[in-house]
């Protein structure tokens, strides 16, 4: 088994199903040597996320002391593009990603990986209908999330795509598309984040296949960079959902190696041949 570790998982201190205890029980039970926790940073507007990342960081201190020789217990949070971490120096390791489009002529923020309904209002109200436009502003955003966090991992790339299975909200095989995942993974590589493999869509049945697609994962691969696994676990059940599958893209998709958290910093693992 070479996914030993494991860093972007939630806990009921965000939006998870289960506590972090209950969590680390499951990933040691599962094998895993290295596991992380990253809440969602708090949306205020929604009330939604860690309200008190200090308490939080608190309790996962104590989680990694209790647990030590069993585990080693990460703490982390996945910040949101508009809703940074307070104090970054305090964590582990931070999971940059974007869940939100901000309308600036209103200020009105439109979760994109919410119910379909929203992400058509959006698509309609800040965009004119233009789903494109819509995904082109997301790639946009979330190259700029690289550029300026650099964050440790870069979460679900392309998750504008969550609500899209029938390739109804936007085109996803126009150039339009693909020009804009391309352009804004090229220069997210160039702030040397490590990509995620995020099989999480596929554990809540939105996606027949992990974040980011294929096209871009052969790119990743071209440009040499750096892709680890995550489930983006919100309960046990999920904690290894899809990894063999996510190993297997990724071999299919070029890469002879993933890249996985241990003991404090990301390892080349080769992956195995089949
Ligand atoms: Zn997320
Ligand atoms: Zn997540």
């Amino acid at each position: 088994m070479i996914l030993t570790g494991s860093l972007h998982n939630h806990s009921t201190w965000c939006d998870g199903k289960n506590t972090p205890r209950e969590m680390i029980e499951a990933a040691i039970a599962a094998g895993f040597t290295d596991f992380g926790v990253s809440g969602h940073t708090y949306v205020p507007q929604d009330d939604f996320g860690v309200r008190d990342e200090e308490a939080y960081v608190r309790e996962l201190r104590a989680l990694q002391k209790e647990y030590a020789g069993r585990i080693r217990v990460w703490a982390g949070l996945e910040h949101d593009f508009y809703f940074p971490v307070e104090d970054r120096a305090r964590l582990d390791y931070v999971v940059g990603s974007l869940h939100e489009l901000r309308d600036e002529a209103t200020g009105r923020f439109y979760v994109i990986d919410g119910p379909k309904e929203d992400l058509l209002v959006c698509r309609d109200e800040c965009f004119g209908g233009d789903g494109l436009a819509m995904a082109e502003r997301f790639f946009e955003l979330t190259a700029e999330n690289a550029g300026t966090y650099r964050p440790d991992i870069l979460g679900h790339f392309d998750l504008i795509v969550k609500n899209n299975a029938a390739n109804d909200v936007f085109d996803e095989t126009s150039p339009r598309y693909r020009e804009a995942a391309l352009a804004a993974l090229r220069r997210c590589a160039s702030a040397g984040c490590v990509f995620e493999v995020n099989t999480g869509g596929m554990f809540r049945g939105y996606r027949a296949a992990p974040y980011p697609a294929r096209f871009l994962l052969e790119e990743l691969a071209r440009l040499g960079a750096r892709v680890t696994v995550s489930a983006d676990a919100h309960e046990t059940a999920a904690l290894r959902f899809g990894f063999g599958e996510a190993l297997e893209l990724l071999r299919e998709a070029g890469f002879s190696s993933v890249a996985v958290w241990e003991n404090g910093r990301f390892v080349d693992k080769r992956l195995p041949m089949v």
